[in-house]
């Protein structure tokens, strides 16, 4: 029994097949899946995570069919030629001694395309695109081609596969009454055939000792969903139908309430999962927001889940389990779930990878070897950049010597950890804490570089990541008392009154003003806080789970301007902006676009706006203005005769945020 993790460490039988323990890398669309030479870089992404421990793994959505695919050309199993494929992944999992589910995902009325079908012909709010409603006779052929997948999967070498029911895709399509408005026998009262037809046919084919996985959607999390008796009985049935194991699905994607960013509480919908527990006899998977073996093993020790479900945190670090069970846990680079590298990648037909760990989906073609001849180097400057920098030259063999000016490590990411839902950021800091010290670079903290220093040491190579400052813009009254910067405004060092306006509505601006609706009370700490906080209903009492949201009102008034005329948070990240406006807007910030600042004066922020001049009577105005380069010491150093890199926003400082600069970072050093 493990020490540590004796929950999460233990053995699991499934049939004839043992998992090494109970933690399953849930599927992830990599978007290799459909790249010329993608299957090798998905078998060394899928050996690396297997030679790392993890007990399962599930690959990304393939389709049964062509009209179930995600967009056009998207990745399919319904030939034996794609079968053939895979071969390569699973002898690659199976080598390092991995076992490896293939998920069958028809997309429905999610599709992405102009074939898309669904149970009716009801357009969904994500996709253009219409859907046609299946005949009887496409159900059935749509059922069989379900089973024939799994028939390919198995002949491809997978210990078996995951049949995708939740998130909004056909299966679950077929069992709420938004999208199933059929009459005939595929009507809502008899539509869980259609999940349980898959189930029981597929078994039939494959055999006992084949996996058979099944997401259930447990909470819709949108209106009119499945009530709790409903996704019981189909629970039970799929039991009965012949699944090995039952994964929790929460929420559709067209559901409006965040259900994985970092803002979601760890372990948000472990409760879920424990309300089925009992229900049925065969093991039960719990996701979402599981990201520490700490959480991990405390879901299941709680009698949460039989097992638990980690998909990006396996993209942020592949050794995950090989670390807890090491007990290195404090090595583990801990997947912050911001979104930023995997889902908005794929959603903008990117390869996926990770804001931390830039190797992620890149493990063929970024590699971190020890170097042929170790140098003398400096970094300069402990933010995100020069942090990966330092830590990856010195993995590989470099002397590394850090320079920080201020008292600690993490440059704007440390400020970035101060917002209300981003306090995983920290998790971060710990992790490079730890390595900085394992791999023995010398940090000296307190110590802003200059020429003088840096020419006594004598270094081979200099690397330059002073980072950024903010911007300070040229308004009249700009050195007004009321004035703050944003790091000013986040390290609190003056009182801020109730009535405020940002000047700058990018990233930061939208953050500082979370900071301040939020500051007397973070909901994202508390998870019942916060499930009242978005209207979810823990009782299960209304189908789909939602309720009235309730809150607190935060008392203040809070303007966020910018001069662009377009919608305030645009640049937001893909999967996760429409999260920042909507809490904003539930806490009453009012956006003012197309602003043309005037002045500062002691009666507050004089502007222009839709050609009237107009005055915001505030106690307070934060500038978050975007950001310049800090390049004083490049300049003084360039005529010298060091060899100098700069990397990070002291290169960039437009469209800079901290995967650019891990990604910079990481692949300098990896260069060095
Ligand atoms: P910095 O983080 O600016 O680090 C530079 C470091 O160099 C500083 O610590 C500085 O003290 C040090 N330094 C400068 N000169 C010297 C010298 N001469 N000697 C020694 N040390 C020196 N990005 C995201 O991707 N996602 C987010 O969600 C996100 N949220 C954010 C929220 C907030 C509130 C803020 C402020 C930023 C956020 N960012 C986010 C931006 C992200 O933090 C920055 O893009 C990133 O930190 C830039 O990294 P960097 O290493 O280039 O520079
Ligand atoms: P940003 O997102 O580029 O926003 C800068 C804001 O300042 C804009 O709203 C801009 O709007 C305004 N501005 C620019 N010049 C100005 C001037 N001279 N006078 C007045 N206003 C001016 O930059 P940021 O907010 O500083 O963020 C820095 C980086 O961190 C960004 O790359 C961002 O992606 C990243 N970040 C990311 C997140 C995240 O959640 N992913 C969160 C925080 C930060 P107008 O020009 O229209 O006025
Ligand atoms: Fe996690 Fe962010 Fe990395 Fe995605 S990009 S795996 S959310 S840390």
């Amino acid at each position: 029994m493990h020490p540590l993790y004796p929950n999460l460490l233990s053995p699991l039988k499934i049939g004839k097949t043992t998992l090494k323990n109970r933690a399953i890398m849930g599927s992830m669309h990599t978007g290799l899946e459909e790249k010329r030479g993608g299957f090798e870089r998905l078998a060394a992404f899928y050996s690396e995570r297997a030679a790392g421990g993890i007990g399962l793994m599930v690959t990304g959505g393939f389709s049964p069919n062509f009209r179930g695919q995600l967009k056009p050309f998207a990745a399919s199993m319904s030939r034996l030629s794609h079968s053939k494929k895979h071969r390569i992944i699973t002898d690659a999992v199976h080598r390092e001694d991995g076992k490896i589910l293939l998920q069958i995902l028809h997309a429905g009325r999610y599709g992405y395309q102009p074939f898309v079908v669904a149970p009716s012909g009801i357009k969904s709010p994500i996709s253009p695109f219409k859907p046609s409603a299946l005949s009887e006779g496409g159900i059935e052929r749509t059922i069989e081609q379900f089973v024939n997948a799994a028939v390919l999967a198995s002949k491809a070498g997978y210990d078996g596969v995951e049949i995708m029911g939740s998130e909004g895709y056909l299966i679950n399509q077929f069992l709420v009454a938004r999208t199933n408005q059929r009459t005939d026998q595929w009507a809502l009262s008899e539509a869980e055939r259609f999940a349980t037809g898959i189930v029981k046919r597929s078994r039939a084919k494959v055999g006992g000792d084949f996996i058979i996985m099944y997401r259930l959607s447990m909470l819709d999390l949108i209106d009119d969903g499945s009530d709790w008796a409903t996704v019981v009985q189909l629970a039970k049935a799929i039991e009965t139908a012949g699944a090995d194991i039952i994964n929790t699905g929460i929420g559709w994607h067209e559901a409006r309430i965040p259900t994985i960013a970092t803002s979601v509480p760890r372990g948000a919908f472990s409760w879920v999962t424990q309300r089925m527990m009992g229900e049925v006899n065969i093991p039960l998977v719990t996701s979402n927001r599981v990201n520490t073996p700490e959480i991990a093993e405390s879901i299941l020790a709680d009698g949460c889940a039989d097992l638990v479900s980690m998909a990006r945190p396996l993209l942020a670090d592949p050794d995950f389990i090989l670390k807890a069970e090491q007990q290195r846990s404090d090595e583990i680079n801990t997947c912050i779930a911001c979104n930023q590298a995997c889902l908005d990648h794929t959603f903008n037909n990117q390869i996926a990878s990770c804001l931390l760990n830039p190797r992620a989906c890149h493990e063929t073609q970024l590699t971190i070897s020890k170097a042929i001849q170790p140098k003398k180097l400096a970094v300069i400057g402990a933010g995100p950049a020069g942090l990966s920098c330092a830590i990856t030259a010195a993995q590989r063999g470099h002397s590394v010597t850090l320079y920080e000016t201020s008292p600690e490590i993490g440059g704007q990411f440390k400020l970035a950890s101060k917002i209300p839902g981003k306090e995983e950021f920290l998790e971060s800091l710990r992790y490079y804490t730890t390595m900085l010290k394992k791999e023995g670079v010398k940090v000296k903290l307190n110590t802003t570089a200059t020429p003088d220093h840096l020419g006594k040491h004598q270094y081979d190579h200099i690397i330059m990541a002073t980072g950024v400052v903010g911007r300070t813009p040229q308004i009249p009254g700009i050195d007004h008392p009321m004035v703050l910067s944003y790091r000013q405004a986040l390290n609190r060092s003056q009182n801020i009154g109730p009535r405020i306006a940002i000047i700058g509505a990018g990233g930061i601006g939208f953050d500082v003003a979370e900071f301040l609706c939020h500051k007397e009370h973070s909901y994202t700490l508390n998870r019942d806080k916060w499930l009242d906080y978005w209207g979810i209903d823990k009782a299960l009492n209304h189908p789909g789970g939602l309720t009235k949201p309730h809150f607190e009102p935060n008392g203040k008034q809070i303007y966020l301007l910018q001069r662009k005329s377009s919608k305030p948070g645009s640049k937001l990240g893909k999967t996760t902006g429409w999260i920042h406006r909507s809490s904003l807007k539930r806490e009453g910030v009012n956006f003012i676009s197309g602003v043309d600042y005037q002045k500062i004066d002691d009666q507050g922020l004089h502007f222009k706006a839709d050609g009237k001049t107009q005055l915001l009577k505030v106690d307070n105005i934060v500038i978050c203005a975007g950001q310049l380069s800090n390049r004083h010491l490049y300049e003084d150093l360039k005529s010298t005769s060091h060899q100098i890199d700069i990397i990070g926003g002291a290169s960039l400082a437009t469209e800079l945020d901290a995967k650019w600069a891990i990604d910079q970072g990481t692949r300098l050093a990896a260069s060095l």
